[in-house]
């Protein structure tokens, strides 16, 4: 018995603002996608899982999901009910006997309600979780209420939706063949075919994240639970600092600041990056960055510093831990720093999982006084929490 999983992710999903597509955007420091993925990915019934992503995604898709072992996505249609299809058809190889299909934007689905749905497949042909509708519904065109509308038996549906495969399959052919677009869940289209399709209870906290405020929600939320399980609470301090040298550009937390010099080291010289990088590895005594990548060896010469502190981060995470907030401060009498705090933030947040409100990066002169006052470097001060089990 194999169960696919087809997670759709194809839409853009402008909604919910922002600059990405809500499925991409960062909840609990990763990509809404990622924790959708991983749920699946966890769960032991399901053997395996196949992402529909939109035309253009491919290089997101591929950066959302760091650290999971996912197989290629197939690229979606013009609509919802086609790039399910598509995820469908590219399961078929596989000769799964059941298939479950899921929203992308719901990645608080429990492993409890895949497990209901695949074990009702073995009464249902389709299996759909849903939640009984609470609030009174109104029928009201064009704004005015022309009656209530009876709300026993009414259900709003979630996802995964589970179907024998072959079924789906061929409904979703039959849907195409006749040319009926647009149906706006599968169960739409197993419906179309005359599938008898069994309700069963959803779960609340298993939401389709379509607004702003419901990604905003949805972060706090994801990083509460991650936070929840971890009680041993340790704090990091790393220091660094490197001398100027000519050259047009410093590198401070990744992002290249045009001034009349250049930070002077092996690697990229990011005194600030390297603080950062100290501050994770002490939590976890794991000595300093000369421990992992000692300045005698040749092939770090000229190396951005993310490969620095991406080590740090996977050495805690190999550890099960996370870290809650960073707190960076860079020493410099020039160049300013403030301008390029927001893209520090947006380069090092995918970094280290964390979002972005639990990053702090400031910077201060040092009133002329001593050798940062006299700029002949920068200096950077690094602090962070992390939460191990
Ligand atoms: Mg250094």
């Amino acid at each position: 018995m194999t169960v696919a999983a087809v997670i759709v992710a194809g839409g853009s999903g402008l909604r919910a603002g922002g600059e990405k597509p809500k499925q991409y955007q960062l909840i609990g420091g990763r990509p809404v996608i990622w924790w959708t993925c991983k749920a699946f990915l966890d769960h032991p019934g399901v053997s395996h899982v196949q992402p529909v992503i939109g035309e253009g995604h491919e290089d997101m898709f591929s950066a959302a999901i760091d650290g999971l072992e996912m197989p290629l996505p197939v690229i979606g249609g013009s609509t919802r009910q086609d790039s399910c299809r598509i995820g469908v058809e590219a399961v078929e190889r596989h000769g799964p006997t059941k298939i479950l299909i899921h929203d992308a934007a719901r990645p608080f689905v429990s492993s409890d309600l895949i497990s209901h749905v695949i074990a009702w497949l073995e009464r249902y042909p389709a299996v759909i979780p849903g939640m009984p509708v609470a609030e009174t519904l109104k029928f009201a065109p064009g704004g005015i209420v022309s009656r209530t509308v009876d709300r026993a038996s009414i259900w709003t549906a979630q996802t995964p939706q589970g179907f024998i495969y072959d079924k789906i399959l061929g409904a979703h052919r039959k849907a195409q063949i006749e040319a009926t677009a647009n149906l706006t869940d599968d169960a739409s289209v197993a419906e179309h075919a005359g599938i008898a399709i069994s309700m069963i209870p959803g779960r609340h906290e298993n939401k389709k994240l379509t607004t702003a405020e419901d990604i905003e929600i949805a972060d706090r939320d994801m990083m509460g639970r991650q936070l929840e399980n971890l009680p041993d609470i340790r704090v990091g301090q790393g220091i660094d600092i490197h001398p100027f040298d000519e050259g047009d550009a410093v590198i401070l937390c990744g992002v290249a600041i045009p001034y009349s010099a250049r930070l002077k080291g092996h690697s990229d010289a990011d005194a600030a990056m390297h603080a950062l990088t100290d501050a994770i590895l002490g939590t976890i005594g794991e000595g300093d960055i000369g421990t992992h990548f000692p300045p005698s060896d040749p092939q770090w010469k000229g190396a951005p510093s993310r490969i620095f502190l991406a080590k740090a981060v996977e050495l805690l995470e190999a550890r099960r831990g996370l870290i809650a907030n960073a707190d960076i401060t860079i020493l410099a009498e020039a160049p300013k720093i403030s301008p390029h705090v927001t893209a520090m933030k947006d380069v090092l947040s995918p970094l280290l999982h964390l979002a972005p409100e639990r990053i702090a990066i400031k910077a201060t002169t040092m009133e002329k006084l001593g050798a940062i006052g006299r700029k002949e470097g920068i200096m950077a001060f690094a602090t962070v929490t992390v939460r191990l089990p």
